[in-house]
């Protein structure tokens, strides 16, 4: 690299090799190896501007997939929350009324959800406030639905519970429509048959020929199947719950067992004229916590004698 010099040698006249001291030889040899690695650096320095190191180009690449998969990921949140949301207002708006629930109030479907105070340790880059904000929106996702969960969880509650009331709660007439019967006395105060005096009747005589179908009027339990000397004669009280007795009273036969569970249009006895009877006549009763009340209130669905057969069909085949 470094030309050699030549010097004229005076006592020779001749041209010779010139000799450098050991010194400035290490000293040259420094210089050059410095050059030679300044010029490596200087190159990859303008190769890397200009091309990326494949190991560069790899990362790069990989951050622009995770990025597309988290933006992907927002926008299925972004869908679900939407979702979720219709469902909300569904539930509050509809479900909830039906049952005469109060509409769950936003600040409990929002609770929790200030700022991002669980997540600002984390920010750092822009990279991870896209992961930490995709977090935190999970987060609130999952606890909503968790809330809205619930709801629907209350809501099945309370509609197996209207469901049971509904079956429960005396509701048909006690005989068939398509059998023949009339009203003889009805509730309230009236003339006693036997003694002439004011008495309440506490329900209704419905008369009609012996052996006439009596029916349950609701889902119940028998709490009374039994003769009794005296008054009602042969008798049957059901339990349907919720408050509710019914009794049917005067009958010639009866068709169930104390405790027996029955449902609604189940055959349990036959009309007739036991206890203290002027004719045959079925006297039927309906109370609401021991309270008698009117049970032509009670006769809610007004059916066909054809109707009444399909529910009696139902329970009695
Ligand atoms: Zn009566």
């Amino acid at each position: 690299m470094f030309r050699t010099k030549y010097f004229l040698n005076p006592e020779t006249l001749l041209f010779e090799k010139v000799r450098l001291p050991l010194r400035v030889k290490i000293r040259n040899g420094i210089i050059c190896v410095v050059a030679l690695l300044g010029i490596a650096a200087g190159g990859r320095l303008l190769l890397d501007k200009k091309f990326d190191s494949p190991r560069i180009k790899y990362f790069t690449e990989r951050n622009a997939e995770l990025r597309g998969t988290y933006e992907q990921l927002n926008d299925s949140i972004n869908a679900a929350e939407m979702l979720l949301a219709d469902i909300q207002l569904r539930d509050d708006e509809m479900y909830r009324s039906v049952f005469d629930m109060k509409p769950i109030p936003s600040s409990v479907r929002e609770a929790g959800f200030g700022g991002s105070e669980n997540y600002e340790g984390m920010l750092f880059s822009h990279n991870e406030k896209i992961v930490s904000n995709t977090a935190r929106k999970l987060e609130k996702l999952s606890t909503k639905a968790r809330i809205q969960s619930k709801s629907l969880e209350d809501l099945y509650v309370k509609a197996r519970e209207q469901q049971a009331f509904i079956s429960h709660k005396p509701s048909i007439q006690p005989l068939s429509p398509g059998d023949r019967y009339w009203l003889t006395s009805t509730f309230g105060y009236r003339r006693d048959p036997f003694t002439g005096a004011k008495r309440m009747h506490a329900g209704l005589d419905m008369a009609g020929n012996v052996g006439l179908k009596v029916y349950a009027t609701g889902d119940g339990v028998v709490t009374i199947a039994r003769l009794s000397l005296y008054g009602y004669g042969r008798e049957i009280e059901l339990d349907h719950g919720f408050g509710y007795a019914t009794r049917y009273g005067h009958l010639s036969k009866i068709l169930v067992t104390k405790g027996e569970k029955v449902k609604r249009g189940q055959l349990i006895g036959e009309l007739g004229s036991t206890g203290r009877s002027t004719g045959p006549h079925l006297h039927y009763e309906v109370r609401y916590h021991h309270k008698p009340l009117n049970p032509l209130y009670y006769f809610y669905e007004n059916l066909s004698a054809n109707e009444f057969d399909k529910i009696t069909a139902q329970v009695n085949n």
